[in-house]
């Protein structure tokens, strides 16, 4: 079986792409340090604890699996402590991610799959976002990982690193058949705040601003649903088997949901109350993060096929019924 390098496979969307991986035929090898990931959502593969910015504990872990290709989920991802402690997402998010790619390319492990992410393009009015849109973005979380697009960029021209990079959109939802989700401590992302909210585990959400230039004054996202973005995590591994060159992907629906209206669909689906107030704008957010590409469906073939946004408050509610790991 040919070995895949994940690492963050012990986080939310790291532990699909597992599942994913196993279920087309691959051995997932998690790399995790388990500082926001679970090691009881390790589950579909050898499991090695490490940091990326050990080189050492790394050329260890390429050397033991040969892996034929590197996933790469691990970073800290709030936008929130992104705009408090900019420090620590220069130093994991690209530090970690120099000596990863640093690691592979001295294995020879030279297919690269990347996380990044829609904060790269910034505010933007009235603009299509698609991949050539440019990355200006507002926060320390976007800045990062369109400084990791670089790097990649950089040792694809000096070493023929290939990478395929996906600009993911909000992502939501949880495996249909309840093994992984979405579990993070503390929580901080719109869908599983709202779930707690309603189930009683917290007082309350608060919705970040009204006052912008939106319909009903609320940000707007585009959500796609987990096993959607790891399904073209697995085309995208394809693509670079078939020897195809470097590309960037937007993964979005294309369609845009404000906070009210994603509260909206959450009252219909649970038929549950969402309690909530209102409170300031968070520093950081765009106002709307909509993708306007198809190139993902027409380059590599990806169909989303559970990204309504009501199937997606539909599984993160089912798994959050016993959505939670121990350790
Ligand atoms: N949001 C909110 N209250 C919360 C958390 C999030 O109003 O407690 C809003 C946030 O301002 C953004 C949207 O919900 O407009 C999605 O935020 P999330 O943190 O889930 O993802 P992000 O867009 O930051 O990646």
């Amino acid at each position: 079986m040919t070995n895949i390098l994940v690492t963050g496979g012990a986080g939310y969307i790291g532990s699909h792409a597992c599942k994913a991986l196993k279920r087309a035929g691959y051995t997932p090898v998690t790399f995790d340090n388990l500082v926001t990931g679970w090691k009881d959502a390790v589950k579909f593969g050898p499991f090695e604890q490490g940091e990326l910015t050990d080189r050492a504990r790394l050329d260890e872990v390429f050397a033991t699996y040969k892996p034929a290709a590197v996933m790469h989920f691990a970073a800290l991802s709030q936008v929130g402590e992104a705009m408090s402690e900019p420090g620590r997402y220069w130093a994991n998010n690209v530090g970690g991610s120099l000596c990863l790619i640093e690691a592979a390319v001295a294995a020879g492990c030279l297919d690269f799959v990347f996380s990044s992410t829609c904060a790269t393009y910034g505010e933007h009015d009235n603009v299509v976002l698609d991949e050539n849109t440019p990355q200006v973005p507002l926060n320390a979380y976007g800045a990062s990982k369109r400084a990791v697009e670089d790097i990649l960029k950089d040792f694809g021209a000096a070493y023929g690193l290939r990478s395929v990079i996906y600009r993911y959109f909000n992502v939501a939802g949880a495996d249909p058949e309840g093994e992984v989700g979405e579990f993070h401590q503390p929580e901080t992302h719109l869908i599983p705040l709202m779930i707690q909210a309603i189930r009683g585990e917290r007082a309350g959400l608060t919705v970040f601003g009204t006052d912008y230039d939106t319909p009903d004054g609320t940000c707007i996202r585009d959500y796609v649903h987990v096993c959607d973005l790891v399904d073209a995590h697995v085309l995208g591994l394809k693509w670079l088997e078939q020897g195809k060159e470097s590309r960037v992907f937007n993964l979005g629906t294309g369609s845009g949901f404000s906070v009210m209206e994603v509260i909206e669909h959450s009252r219909a689906v649970t038929n549950k109350d969402v309690p909530h107030s209102i409170g300031d704008r968070r520093a950081g957010d765009c106002t709307k993060l909509v993708s306007g590409s198809t190139r993902a469906g027409e380059e590599l073939g990806w169909e989303p096929k559970r990204s309504t946004l009501d199937q997606m408050i539909a599984d993160a509610w089912n798994w959050h019924q016993n959505g939670h790991y121990e350790t």
